[in-house]
């Protein structure tokens, strides 16, 4: 063989161009590597999902005919690292050429360009065939501009890919359902459990073990959840197409003890591994939307904008403003978490649902993590590098790109504007609203300070009393200061109490 070609764990896309032909000449290689696991402490489900998911995809290709060099992470042969395997196999096989696909880490990137350039043989990177925007994209699109609007971006999108559209026109007339879809679960619609499968993992959870690689959460190895295969992802597309997407726009933002999912997909995982494409999932939504009278148009556009919308943005972002995004720190947020959030021992009933919900599953849906979890980081003061860190090892579905904007852009609003036009914070009024949370939780939800308030309410009005400096001029924060304005100094201060009381005893309260 003459190439070696490079996949990454996330690149498991099985209908690259480069898997149309089977060519003796060409050889694939896939590694699991300690390098990896080592770089965050992530999730024990994530691991051996990824793990699973990449040596599925080997025996696909080997099926195919493809020739496929595989290092499992207990191989003698692993060095446990991608330059050193890399280097191994040239010089043991005599490789003419290295080709590889383009990362979608910007740490992976730098580290492959660095790897080619001390190469003695050619190289080249192509491109994933998997999103529907280049990397930069977005990047030209806002060229010039301070902040960048997801929605003028979606909608460009949707006319480009005449997705849900009569023309130039929305199909319906609109473009946007968000004011539909924000409605509480109240229990009257039945919400079908999630498609999960049961394999036995049990193998590659004993080789991480062996290997010390060190890992956080729970898992049931011997009956995983999670879609590891091209065929089981496009099960989990069907299911939700079928069972969960007609509720999905409608509670979308809702809060549930019981249902922990609710209506959503939890597509994110294969998404990111590339065993489905964006393509694949935009075009089942819609089709269901045309064929069946039971999915609205506020349900199939209220994922499509997730899907075509968000994903792709945050993506065009992460290459419009990495290195230097993962330094940001607006808000000048200097706390570390507490410790719960590694066993989920909090008496805030919120937080003890949505942090348990991540270390059981590895996985929350988008509200948990924004609203609840996010929400305590940014009002608590954490520092945005602990938030990252934690994300980025609890999710299934983490990978740096779609975690660090989210975070440390959507949630924790460290870029001071770029991703939201302001700090997404709420108080126990929002989250009372749409959860049942505050009803089993020892903190009063309408108290402030005084005995038993509710913590958030103590750190949500600090929050906005320590950084007017910073948030007073935005035109979409102001009415808050006019509310402050009103509160008499000792009302102020009583809240600044409680609010450092409640930080003084973070790990347990
Ligand atoms: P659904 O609610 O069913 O949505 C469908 C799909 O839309 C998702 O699978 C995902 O591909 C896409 N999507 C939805 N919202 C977003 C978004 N804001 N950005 C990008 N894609 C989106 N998503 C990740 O894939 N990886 C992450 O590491 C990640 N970290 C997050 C951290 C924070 C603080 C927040 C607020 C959001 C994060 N998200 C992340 C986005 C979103 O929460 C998850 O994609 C979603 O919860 C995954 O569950 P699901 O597949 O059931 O999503
Ligand atoms: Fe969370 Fe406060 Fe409600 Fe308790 S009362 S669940 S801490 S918002």
């Amino acid at each position: 063989m003459k190439t070696l070609r490079l996949i990454l764990g996330d690149q498991l896309n099985i209908n690259h161009t480069w898997f149309n032909k089977v060519d003796d000449e060409v050889c694939y290689v896939l590694m699991e590597v300690k390098q990896e696991q080592d770089y965050v402490k992530h999730h024990v489900q994530k691991i051996i999902a990824f793990f699973s998911a990449m040596r599925n995809f080997a025996k696909e290709l080997r099926n195919k005919g493809h020739k496929v060099i595989y290092l499992k992470i207990d191989d003698e042969q692993n060095k446990q690292s991608f330059a050193e395997n890399l280097q191994a196999i040239l010089q043991s096989n005599a490789i003419e050429k290295l080709e590889y696909l383009l990362p979608d880490e910007y740490r992976l990137d730098d580290e492959l360009k660095a790897f080619c350039k001390g190469l003695s043989i050619p190289s080249r990177a192509f491109d994933t065939e998997h999103f529907y925007t280049q990397r930069e994209f977005l990047a030209d699109f806002f060229k010039g501009k301070k902040t960048f609007l997801m929605e003028s971006f979606y909608r460009s999108l949707r006319k480009k890919h005449a997705i849900l559209m009569d023309g130039e026109e929305p199909l319906t007339g609109r473009w946007n359902y968000d004011a539909e879809n924000r409605k509480k679960y109240d229990g009257k619609v039945p919400v079908p459990n999630a498609l999960t499968f049961k394999s036995n993992q049990e193998e590659i959870f004993i080789a991480i073990q062996r290997m010390k690689i060190s890992f956080f959460g729970r898992v049931d190895a011997a009956n995983f959840d999670w879609p590891c295969s091209r065929t089981e992802a496009l099960q989990v597309l069907d299911y939700f197409v079928k069972n969960l997407l007609p509720y999905f726009g409608t509670y979308e933002d809702a809060l549930s003890t019981q249902h922990i999912n609710l209506f959503h997909s939890r597509l994110s995982f294969v998404l990111n591994l590339k065993l489905l494409s964006p393509q694949e999932v935009v075009n089942a939504v819609q089709a269901e939307y045309h064929s069946n009278n039971a999915v609205d148009i506020a349900q199939a556009e209220g994922f499509i904008r997730q899907v075509l919308g968000w994903r792709e943005y945050m993506r065009g972002v992460y290459w419009a403003k990495m290195p230097g995004y993962a330094q940001l720190n607006f808000l000048e947020q200097n706390q570390e978490l507490p410790n719960w959030f590694w066993d989920g021992n909090t008496q805030m009933n919120c937080l003890k649902q949505c942090i348990n919900n991540s270390l059981d599953n590895a996985y929350a849906h988008h509200i948990q993590r924004l609203m609840v979890i996010g929400n305590f980081c940014l009002l608590a003061n954490i520092h945005p590098n602990y938030v990252d860190a934690w994300y980025l090892g609890v999710y299934i579905d983490a990978i740096e790109w779609v975690q660090i904007t989210n975070t440390r852009g959507m949630s924790q609003y460290a870029d001071g504007g770029i991703v939201g036009s302001k700090p997404y914070v709420s108080s126990a009024n929002y989250i009372d609203k749409m959860s049942d949370y505050c009803s089993g939780c020892i903190y009063d939800k309408k108290k402030r300070y005084g005995e038993n308030a509710c913590p958030i309410n103590s750190f949500y009005w600090d929050f906005y009393i320590r950084h007017r400096e910073k948030l007073a001029s935005n035109p979409r924060i102001g009415m808050m200061y006019r509310l402050i304005d009103k509160m008499s100094a000792d009302e102020v201060k009583n809240i600044q109490q409680k609010a450092s009381y409640y930080k003084s005893i973070i790990h347990i309260v």
